[in-house]
């Protein structure tokens, strides 16, 4: 259903409304592209930027991005790339100008673009305007309404202090996951220490849960998002992404060795983190190993190799930070011997696996776990070696970056059929429910196939959900307060 109603999906919705416009962006493979049908130019479908000014006094309403971006800078997907080989090539460099160029008209003419997800919200949001589609902001939906079948023939909203019971011929939960419900998650993953969740803050599952009283079931309740990660004392979380495909790195769990191929797929780095975790030896954290060469030679942490700037937004300079070196999060030592005691593992295990590491880079591939096999590991690696993922560690002191295990949210939730309708435990149908997104457990199953994976699917089932409802009879039983076609329950933009 997904692959079949995704181009339609999009198809209908830049029918509808002029704000809405899908573009392939060839050049960032899909995860798996050696798997059939994978693709090596990727599947990446984005929408272009847009000036929030344009939302009026919605732009307040839109969900702030976690990772801010100093005041008027943006990044096309593409613009990151090559932001990150600022050191390597010209064009990495001629990004740095553009970003230098994008502050600028942000101070004198007060643009205020937003890109890639931003921008996708912003969209939808002023399609729903054109359309003059109601949306309720601060109205969450406390639980189902349900007929003498068990079916669901509405929904309570709490507004303003008062609970509306609204009548409707088909409920669509679109509530998100329960990112941040620690108790409800650490039940389905104990090795799960702390809220490591970049998801919306507001998730916590209310619509899995209304789901549940009603019959459904669920499924991959142990599962996320997993994206390998950052925490600094502050608790803020930093993606750990390109990092993991640099050349002169790699990871190693308690016993200082490695266990998988660092530029994986960030699913597959987080399951064999977590699979690691289960035999006993730490994996939660591991700890990311570089040298000083790469410290200067690519952006690490955030951090930009270029001569320091003061009062740059982030870290420039030669000098690792003291205020990364002072958190802890970030351990550095002349020798490796050193540094293994600094992070706590042994020493002649790391020293070991940094000899064999450099043994298999200075051969140009990786016989232990083909780091750089496949094109998706080479997208952030350096395109000026033989073999971008690979170089050997040559320069101390040494650098430890503590990964923990972050996700962009749960991927686990209610049951649902090819049409997004939810199911019982005994697949049979809860008539006049749907859940898609987060709410639902993901079609993707526990892999992540390639960018959009999860917006993909939530706004294809959201589609599909919406026709069939659709060709559903109208409900006339219920006593509503306000008596709709659908009910759209959603939150922030
Ligand atoms: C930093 C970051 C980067 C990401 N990048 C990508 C990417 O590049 N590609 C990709 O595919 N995915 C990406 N994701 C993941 C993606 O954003 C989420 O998986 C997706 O937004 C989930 O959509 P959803 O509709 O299920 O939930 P949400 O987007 O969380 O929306 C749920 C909505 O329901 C509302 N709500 C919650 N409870 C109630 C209630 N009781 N009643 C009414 N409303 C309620 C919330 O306010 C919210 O507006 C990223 C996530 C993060 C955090």
């Amino acid at each position: 259903a997904y692959v079949t109603y995704a181009p339609e999906m999009m198809e209908f919705l830049e029918r509808t409304s002029r704000w809405l416009e899908f573009v392939w962006k060839p050049g960032y493979a899909d995860y798996y592209p050696e798997l059939p049908g994978g693709s090596e130019l990727g599947s990446t479908i984005n929408v272009p930027p847009i000036d929030l000014r344009s939302l009026g006094d919605e732009e307040d309403n839109l969900l702030k991005p976690l990772a801010l971006a100093p005041k008027g800078i943006w990044l096309g997907p593409k613009d990151l790339r090559l932001f990150y080989q600022v050191r390597q090539n010209w064009r990495g460099k001629a990004v740095l100008l553009k970003l230098l160029w994008r502050k600028f008209r942000a101070h004198v003419f007060g643009d205020r673009i937003a890109a890639i997800g931003q921008s996708l919200a912003a969209r939808l949001r002023l399609a729903m305007k054109e359309r003059d589609i109601p949306l309720w902001l601060d109205a969450p939906m406390t639980e189902l309404i349900t007929d003498v079948d068990g079916g669901v023939v509405g929904a309570v909203i709490e507004r303003a202090g008062t609970q509306l019971r609204i009548g409707a011929r088909g409920v669509i939960l679109a509530t998100g996951g329960f990112d941040h419900d620690m108790v409800w998650r650490r039940e389905y993953l104990p090795e799960l220490e702390h809220d490591w969740s970049f998801g919306n803050p507001v998730a916590v599952g209310d619509g899995i849960r209304a789901g549940e009283k009603v019959g459904a079931s669920t499924d991959l309740l142990d599962e996320a998002w997993w994206f390998p990660a950052m925490c600094w004392p502050d608790g803020r979380l930093q993606f750990m992404l390109n990092e993991r495909m640099m050349p002169a790195q790699f990871v190693v769990n308690g016993a200082g060795q490695r266990f998988i191929n660092e530029a994986a797929p960030y699913m597959d780095f987080a399951h064999a983190m977590i699979v690691g975790h289960r035999t006993g030896v730490s994996h939660i954290p591991c700890w990311l190993i570089t040298d000083t060469r790469s410290f200067h030679r690519y952006v690490v942490g955030g951090h930009l190799p270029i001569p320091k700037v003061p009062g740059a937004p982030v870290p420039t300079g030669r000098k690792v930070p003291q205020a990364w070196l002072d958190s802890g999060v970030v351990r550095c030592a002349p020798t490796l011997d050193e540094l293994a005691a600094r992070i706590g593992v042994p020493p002649a295990e790391l020293r070991r696996t940094a000899e064999r590491f450099n043994e298999l880079a200075r051969k140009g591939h990786d016989d232990d776990f083909n780091r750089g096999d496949s094109v998706y590991d080479n997208y952030y690696g350096d395109p000026t070696l033989p073999n971008p993922n690979l170089y050997p560690l040559t320069t101390p002191p040494y650098l430890a970056f503590q990964i923990i295990l972050g996700d962009l949210g749960t991927s686990g939730g209610l049951r649902t059929d090819e049409h997004a309708r939810v199911l019982r435990s005994d697949d049979t149908v809860i008539d006049g429910l749907y859940a898609v997104g987060n709410t639902s457990a993901a079609v993707m199953g526990r892999s992540y196939a390639g960018a959009g994976a999860t917006i993909g699917p939530a706004m294809a089932f959201g589609y599909i959900a919406a026709r069939h409802i659709a060709g559903r009879p109208g409900n006339q039983d219920i006593s509503a307060v306000i008596s709709k076609d659908s009910t759209h329950i959603g939150g922030n933009s």
